[in-house]
């Protein structure tokens, strides 16, 4: 028999009609002759906006360069500091150490593995200029007691893991000074290459953010603003972007389903599960935590169950860190998270038959781990 195959993800499998959209959109855009900085960018940042309840979307080039010129935007740069979180894959540190400030890394709480706000109110101090809080694997960080722990720092929120999260009515992108966004590929909400995204409310930084990502151009070959690049979505990724937004809200409240499947299927185990029910979590991982995390892993794989770790190594330990800061003390939570999280597949076009697969896998592994 060989072994059953349950990927990490799989995006090949794009529903027909959304793959139609996709399509039209892409022969559209081939058609228009315009394929930078056009219509079609136009209505994906408003669209974009609309879903989110902001006023303003720039889109931009990746999410990473979204965090840097968020940074830029708001004035950080050397002499000052941004605090931020050691567990999220490093994406805000290489911002911040981009723009030539000074990573501040603040502990996460151990059960939604975002940012403590106790912990923040301990750490932060007047050099901080800005605190990037990461909806890590899909769940809102606590921006209410974030935004009073950060105090006079701007709140910005890396929301790549989060479109669409939604809490009191308010999505992840509309909480902070400004909303970060990638769309790469696995993401949430996906281009078919590389994408990202701004939001905010300020008018004066979605002015800022526009110009940043073209040039600092105030106008066409007039270089306002220091600080300038090249950062544009192209109309391409912006008519998938379009194609898919529509689907973004089924997508994640079918990911809470498969989450659902797991927590049913899962329960009673030497296992610590996310919790995911409400609409403040939009499971764009499904990590579960265990002491013997690599013995469970190495079993998924044998078994052809896909499986990874998001994310194997603190920032503070990451040799690109060390090598510019020097060694920085470990934070409690994140040493004890690391080593346990694994991340199991968890994506809208899973089926519940490959759910129950996995978590079968999962709870054979456990007990034979047991006797
Ligand atoms: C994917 C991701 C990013 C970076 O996005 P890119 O588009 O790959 O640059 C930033 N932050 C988080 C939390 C992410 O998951």
């Amino acid at each position: 028999m060989s072994p059953p195959n349950v990927p990490l993800i799989d995006l090949s499998r794009l529903e027909p009609a959304v793959a139609q959209a996709v399509a039209a959109g892409i022969e559209r855009v081939r058609d228009s002759g315009r394929y930078l900085m056009g219509d079609e960018l136009a209505a994906f940042e408003a669209a974009f906006a609309s879903l989110c309840g902001t006023s303003h979307c720039i889109g931009v080039a990746n999410g990473t360069d979204a965090l840097e010129l968020a940074l830029r935007a708001l004035g950080c740069g050397p002499g000052d500091k941004v605090a931020t979180v050691a567990n999220a894959g490093m994406y805000a540190t290489v911002a911040i150490l981009a723009v030539g400030a000074t990573p501040l890394y603040v502990d996460i709480d151990a059960d939604t593995m975002t940012m403590s706000a106790v912990a923040l109110r301990n750490t932060i101090s007047p050099a901080v200029k800005a605190v990037v809080a990461t909806h890590l694997y899909g769940r809102l960080a606590d921006m209410e007691a974030l935004a009073a722990a950060a105090g006079d720092a701007a709140l910005v929120e890396d929301c790549a893991q989060a479109h669409g999260a939604i809490c009191a009515d308010v999505r992840a992108g509309a909480f902070g000074a400004i909303g970060c966004f990638s769309f790469y590929p696995t993401k949430n909400l996906g281009a078919m290459g590389d994408a990202g995204a701004l939001t905010t409310n300020d008018p004066d930084l979605a002015a800022a953010l526009r110009a940043l990502r073209h040039y600092g151009w105030s106008d066409r070959f007039v270089a306002e603003r220091a600080g300038g690049r090249n950062s544009r979505l192209d109309e391409i990724q912006a008519a998938v972007l379009s194609a898919k937004l529509p689907y973004l809200d089924a997508w994640n409240a079918r990911r809470r389903q498969i989450a659902e499947i797991y927590r049913r299927e899962l329960s009673g185990l030497d296992l610590s599960l996310p919790e995911t029910e409400g609409d403040d979590h939009v499971v764009h991982l499904y990590v579960i935590r265990t002491p013997d995390r690599d013995a469970l892993a190495k079993q998924l794989t044998a078994a052809g169950i896909g499986c990874a770790v998001h994310y194997p190594i603190a920032d503070y330990h990451q040799t690109a860190v060390i090598s510019t800061l020097g060694k920085l003390a470990p934070l409690a939570e994140v040493e004890q998270a690391v080593p346990e999280i694994l991340t199991l597949p968890c994506h809208p076009w899973m089926t519940d038959e490959e759910t129950t697969l996995v978590a079968d896998t999962v709870r054979t592994a456990l007990r034979a781990g047991d006797s």
